[in-house]
């Protein structure tokens, strides 16, 4: 499907609330940086999967890291978020909510904190140049790295968010799922949350996490990260169901991530449909546009053709979307202003 996404697609104004900026890096933007580091022997093979192409979720997690090397100065942190940025809005995606884990990098004299404050730098120059699009930033925690680490980053992004003017709006839980236990960051979730920061939790994204999804759940999270093995039909539970039900906690959902990375066996079995049906706030997101070879535009396609949506339930698909975002409600108001402008022009 690469490179034939219906114009319909193209230009339907869309939002996208789950992007890991290193997994979001383009070929053309890996291909500048192979330049910069020929050193490295690192070949486009070994940082995208591409179409037709499956990994086991673990080799999916190599990948991130063939990445990290290429990516590990102020620079080309700059370069990647501001390339990134640029290609969201080109995919008319006129919201988005860019998530990254701050990385110390002693060779370069990257620190935590001025990844942050670079990724913020790439968001303010994109807006300065007038690039139609909305950003905000999510602070990730990678799930590996325990407790003092993750109390750590939320005490960066709470500072972050106290000085950003409004970007940065919450924190990410990411990360190999197979590694560490919920338990273990309930404390830096905890504060977070106390503190204002919003919190979007991969939750459920591999099998047998019942016990640590239920922990979590109770938060609770104002957005779950695909949570495929949620209901009682992949081997969760009702009693999860219930509770994400009854918060009404949206999830996003990423398709060709889930496929390609063997977490979900065919689009068909995605579990987009299981929550859509129930009319639950379901986000379709693209995860790594970079490492799937994927846009959102692609993403949507593909829930469509998948599920038989017409393009007006894909309008109210991407409409719903602006509800779940994390900014404020005026930007919620701006943005259905601008859906409601563009939609004459989107259905002619
Ligand atoms: P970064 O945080 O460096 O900008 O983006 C890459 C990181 O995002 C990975 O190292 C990993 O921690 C996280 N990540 C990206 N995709 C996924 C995913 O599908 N599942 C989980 N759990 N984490 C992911």
């Amino acid at each position: 499907m690469e490179n034939e996404t219906d114009v319909f697609y193209r230009e339907l104004p869309k939002v996208e609330l789950h992007a890991h900026l290193n997994g979001s890096v383009s070929y053309q933007t890996i291909e500048k940086l192979i330049k910069r580091k020929p050193h490295l022997n690192i070949e486009h093979g070994m940082t995208a999967i591409d179409k037709g192409q499956r990994r086991t979720l673990d080799e999916c997690f190599q990948v991130f890291k063939v990445i990290h090397q290429l990516v590990d100065t102020e620079e080309d942190i700059l370069m990647v978020a501001t390339d990134v940025i640029k290609e969201f809005a080109a995919d008319g995606v006129k919201y988005l909510e860019l998530r990254s884990t701050p990385r110390e990098e002693k060779n370069t004299g990257m620190t935590k904190k001025s990844y942050v404050e670079t990724v913020i730098k790439a968001i303010q120059q994109c807006k300065n140049e007038g690039v139609d699009i909305d950003v905000r930033f999510l602070v990730a925690i990678d799930r590996r790295n325990g407790t003092e680490v993750a109390l750590e980053t939320v005490k960066l992004a709470e500072e972050f968010m106290l000085s950003s003017d409004g970007l940065v709006v919450g924190l990410d839980l990411s990360g190999d799922p197979t590694v560490g236990h919920g338990k273990d960051l309930l404390p830096a979730l905890q504060r977070a949350k106390n503190c204002g920061l919003k919190l979007s939790l991969h939750l459920s994204e591999v099998k047998s996490q019942l016990e640590e999804s239920d922990l979590l759940l109770n938060l609770p999270p104002d957005r779950i990260g695909h949570g495929t093995f949620l209901h009682p039909e992949v081997g969760g539970s009702q009693s999860l169901v219930d509770k994400v039900l009854k918060n009404s906690i949206p999830l996003e959902l990423c398709l060709t991530s889930n496929v390609k990375g063997q977490t979900v066996a065919r689009y068909s079995e995605h579990h987009f449909k299981y929550w859509y049906e129930r009319g639950h706030p379901s986000v379709i997101c693209t995860d790594d546009k970079g490492v799937f070879s994927t846009d959102l535009s692609q993403e949507y396609q593909l829930a469509a053709s998948t599920f038989g949506l017409s393009h007006e339930a894909v309008w109210k698909l991407s409409q719903q979307a602006i509800d779940c975002i994390f900014a404020p409600e005026a930007v919620k108001q701006q943005l259905k202003q601008k859906w409601t402008d563009v939609k004459p022009h989107v259905f002619k």
